[in-house]
């Protein structure tokens, strides 16, 4: 879809540079800026069909178990453990391992990655090839089967037109139903703070793969403008903490593990303590702030 049906205002990145173009064949004129039509931040114009479907074509990019299993703890608490749950755009089945493992059986995953391969041998769930699109047309026919809880793990940031699939995927939803979304929390306070101070590119921009730039805020916006109400939330980790206590790993990606294992590390000492309800109360207390690196919700279709 044309950039004409977006009114920007406020661009970030006018172009993006081409070192923000990470993974991908940079496309000349790719601005970056806050979109008043969807409410939040994404590029403009959004790359075309045929250079994403070649981009996904060989893409994998695991998100980090331990996010996993914080989301899994997250969508649990909100739902009955007999509950039906896709996870759309499963990879590997991480996600819905994590959740396996508290409990739930009825559990679906699709995807197009090279990753279905392992979760369909993982021995649970039923896990075929597919992705949103495909799903939302086969659903809107009556031909998809329709589930209590739906799963988007780091999708939204990907894809064109994300608003068009939160609408679409109201409407096959039972009214009541639960949907759980993760996105990163970009242009976060803390990021921009780290920005002020050292002058980088904002490193956490990387296209082709995140169109869509996303916040506590407009997520929240996003969901309700689209039917849903957010009923609970939490964050993962705000590992721009570290950033700015000086463990840089932006400079210096060889931290990157330092950073992640301190993070790790935190949060098995407050698990071995046996205070995983503090230890949720922590999180929760940096969504209400909008602080922390992911924004994790769980809302209810109205
Ligand atoms: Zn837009």
């Amino acid at each position: 879809m044309s950039s004409e049906n977006h009114r920007f205002s406020d661009y970030l990145l006018d172009p993006v540079p081409e070192k923000l173009w990470r993974h991908g064949r940079p496309i000349e004129g790719t601005r970056l800026g806050f979109c008043e039509t969807c409410g939040f931040y994404h590029v403009d114009p959004y790359p075309g069909p045929e250079y994403l479907a070649e981009y996904y074509a060989n893409y994998e990019m695991p998100t980090p178990q331990a996010n996993l299993a914080e989301t899994a703890r997250l969508l649990a608490r909100n739902l009955s453990v007999d509950a039906s749950v896709v996870d759309m755009g499963c990879g590997d089945g991480g996600f819905l391992k994590e959740l396996h493992a508290l409990g739930f059986d009825k559990v679906t995953g699709f995807d197009q990655s090279p990753g279905l391969d392992r979760a369909k041998a993982l021995g649970f769930g039923s896990f075929y090839r597919s992705n949103v699109w495909a799903y939302l047309d086969e659903a809107e026919q009556g031909a998809a089967k329709s589930y209590d809880a739906y799963v988007m793990v780091n999708v939204l940031e990907h894809v064109t037109e994300p608003m068009t699939i939160l609408r679409r995927l109201h409407r096959v939803m039972k009214p009541g139903a639960t949907l759980c979304v993760t996105v990163p929390n970009d242009f976060s306070k803390l990021q921009r703070a780290f920005l002020k101070v050292k002058g980088h590119l904002p490193w956490f921009v990387c296209l082709p793969d995140h169109v869509n730039y996303f916040d506590f805020d407009t997520l929240r916006h996003a969901l309700g403008n689209a039917g849903f109400e957010v009923v609970d939330q939490s964050a993962l980790y705000p590992l721009e903490l570290f950033l700015l206590q000086d463990l840089d790993y932006i400079a210096s990606p060889e931290l990157g593990p330092v950073a992640h294992a301190r993070r790790v590390e935190f949060e098995n000492n407050m698990k071995q303590a046996g205070m995983m309800a503090e230890l949720d109360h922590f999180y929760a207390t940096l969504a209400a702030g909008g602080y922390g690196r992911d924004v994790m919700v769980v809302a209810t279709r109205r």
